[in-house]
């Protein structure tokens, strides 16, 4: 893992002997090579600014143990903090709420919504028992309510009847209220995306919040998203409050980095990853896997 990394940070400081700690000039020098390693990764820029600062602080007059040579050492330091970064271990979606729990899923058009949507329904009715009821609100693409009902069949799981001409806000309400009537543990609403983020869209988001009350505000957002990941959390977050994480396409030859940016800057906890388009493709999220990929 890392050995490239790994490998540069020794050409750049394993010729250090006979001192005892990592100097400024040390350091800077290794800097350079995490901040391009994470740059490679696609973290956004303000975000491997603040963790080289981070790192930096650690590193500088950090004794150099014997047993290891400087270049892991920092290697070490840059993991150690990655992972820290990144969140804990074992995150999980919050049902901690009288039934019908409201799990709202948000973001992008294309990010994987629908599919993290039925992914989850399936993990949480067959492995906790949950008696789950999906509704579409995507009444803008016309197809969508349908690609939901068709995944609803897919994974054995109730999906809200479709009724034609109803707007997004009245179709949540329908839907928490046939999952009240219906005996349902929790109630899972699939929002409409857009191609970017846009006022309309969050207005949108915040109408269906206030009126359907989720105890969960997941944004699905594409693990290959690139510089444009900081902006993404923070819109949503920002202007919908989002509780936590769902990163997809992590099967991909992408190397995570917006799973660093998205946590960073909301401090918003990454709680699953999508990792391939079946339904069962869902797992926890590793802070210490992701740290690794990051490193390359
Ligand atoms: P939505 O517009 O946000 O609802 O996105 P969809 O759920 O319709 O997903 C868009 C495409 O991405 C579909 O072809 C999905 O099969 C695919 N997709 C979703 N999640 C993943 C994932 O984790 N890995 C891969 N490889 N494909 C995914």
């Amino acid at each position: 893992m890392f050995e490239n990394l790994q490998e540069r940070l020794g050409a750049i400081l394993n010729g250090l002997t006979g001192r005892g700690a990592l100097s400024e000039a040390d350091v800077s020098a290794a800097l350079r090579e995490v901040r391009r390693a994470l740059i490679e990764a696609d973290v956004a820029l303000d975000v491997v600014r603040s963790f080289t600062d981070r790192v930096r602080e650690k590193a500088v007059g950090a004794e150099v143990l014997k047993s290891v040579k400087p270049g892991q050492m920092v290697v070490k330091i840059v993991h150690d903090e990655l992972v820290e970064m990144l969140g804990a271990e074992g995150e999980t979606i919050d049902l901690n709420a009288p039934a019908p729990v409201v799990v709202m899923m948000v973001g992008l058009q294309g990010s994987g919504k629908t599919t993290t949507t039925g992914k989850v329904a399936k993990r949480l009715s067959e492995r906790q028992g949950k008696k789950v009821l999906m509704a579409s609100l995507d009444t803008r693409r016309p197809a969508a309510q349908e690609q939901l009902r068709q995944i609803g069949e897919q994974v054995s799981v109730a999906t809200l009847p479709i009724v034609a001409n109803q707007g997004p806000v009245d179709i949540a309400k329908r839907a928490v209220q046939a999952a009240k009537l219906g005996g349902h543990d929790l109630v899972i609403l699939d929002t409409a995306g857009r191609t970017h983020i846009d006022e309309p869209l969050m207005a949108e988001m915040a109408d269906i919040k206030r009126t359907s009350n989720p105890h969960e505000i997941l944004l699905v957002a594409d693990s290959l998203t690139g510089q444009d990941a900081v902006n993404l959390a923070k819109s949503f977050d920002e202007r919908v409050g989002i509780t936590g994480l769902v990163l997809t396409r992590m099967d991909g030859d992408g190397r995570g980095g917006a799973a660093l940016s998205m946590r960073a800057v909301t401090g918003k906890p990454i709680k699953l990853i999508g990792v391939g388009e079946k339904m069962d493709a869902l797992e926890e999220f590793h802070p210490k896997r992701i740290a690794d990929r990051i490193l390359g």
